[in-house]
């Protein structure tokens, strides 16, 4: 199948709670990155867990992504009506024999970090009572970025054995937004830097799926004034509409490495917008993987 575009991109946030500041920088990013690119820009809702997500936060994503003049190409995905090419997707796993069952809880793990294999040979049925493992091949995976430096993770030691799909049927982020990502046609991929560590899963994944690697462009993660990654967990202020657009919009992409001149703070999102394309370069965007801004009341409190 011929890609609509050499560039599509997309934005793929959870509903479970309004944007903040960190999630708009991504989204501005990769926004910029694909219409810079004469790109497609494509939304996916990642309601996959059904417990941290509400319908009221997709509407309100929605809506706060059109107050900044974020305005995405076709209708956005719901990952959660994916279903069938996940399940598909494992079903090509577990031909390959590569998931068990397993019916550890997390009190009998006691905090173990990487799960090293307790039930990969019990010969435990892969169904709704028990979490489906991938059996991590010993594999060095190497993962290229276009601006973080590369690297290469031994994924059975690094990450263990992964679940898949958990007990009582939800599918995991990584086999989700990695099927999705390929039934999409997503070629770029431009997210914050805290999922770089775990990028390899994903090439992984998409090796053994037979899909194609998109590229990746992992940016700085907004922290708070503890560094913490700005989080719902962390009570991180919400934006939305009633925020004042431009002002946030220009702290936003100065901290992606845009020049802006002070008129821009009085110009519709469009043409502010407009102004940033021409100076995009992700080049010019800090190596780091965390970024402090200190964000005024009118920036990070609406
Ligand atoms: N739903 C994920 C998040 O909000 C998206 C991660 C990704 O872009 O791959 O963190
Ligand atoms: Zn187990």
């Amino acid at each position: 199948m011929q890609p609509r575009s050499s560039y599509i991109g997309r934005f793929a946030p959870s509903p479970s709670g309004p944007l903040h500041a960190g999630s708009l920088l991504t989204a501005l990013a990769s926004f910029l990155d694909a219409r810079a690119n004469g790109g497609l820009w494509l939304l996916r809702i990642e309601d996959i867990d059904p417990e941290r997500s509400a319908e009221r936060w997709i509407a309100h994503q929605q809506e706060t992504l059109r107050h900044f003049g974020l305005l995405w190409d076709d209708q956005a995905i719901i990952q959660s009506r994916q279903r069938p090419l996940h399940e598909d997707a494992l079903d090509q796993l577990r031909q390959q024999g590569m998931l068990y069952g397993c019916l550890c809880s997390r009190s009998t793990l006691q905090g173990q970090k990487i799960y090293t294999g307790h039930c990969r040979h019990l010969g435990l049925p892969l169904d709704d009572a028990h979490h489906w493992r991938i059996a991590m091949p010993k594999v060095s995976i190497s993962c290229e970025d276009r601006v973080q430096p590369a690297y290469s993770a031994a994924v059975h030691k690094d990450f263990g054995d992964i679940i898949l799909r958990r007990r009582g049927g939800v599918m995991t982020y990584h086999l989700a937004v990695t099927v999705d990502d390929a039934a999409q046609g997503i070629t770029h991929i431009v997210r914050g830097a805290d999922l770089w560590p775990e990028t390899p899963l994903q090439c992984l994944l998409q090796k053994l799926l037979d899909l194609p690697q998109p590229r990746y462009l992992h940016i700085p993660v907004l922290t708070d004034h503890l560094g913490r990654k700005l989080s719902k967990q962390n009570r991180a202020p919400a934006v939305g509409q009633d925020c004042p657009a431009a002002p946030l919009l220009c702290t936003l992409l100065s901290a992606l490495g845009i020049k802006i001149e002070p008129q821009w703070q009085h110009q519709p999102v469009q043409v502010i917008l407009k102004h940033a394309l021409d100076r995009w370069d992700p080049r010019n965007i800090p190596r780091s993987t965390s970024l402090h801004l200190p964000l005024h009341e009118s920036e990070g409190f609406c």
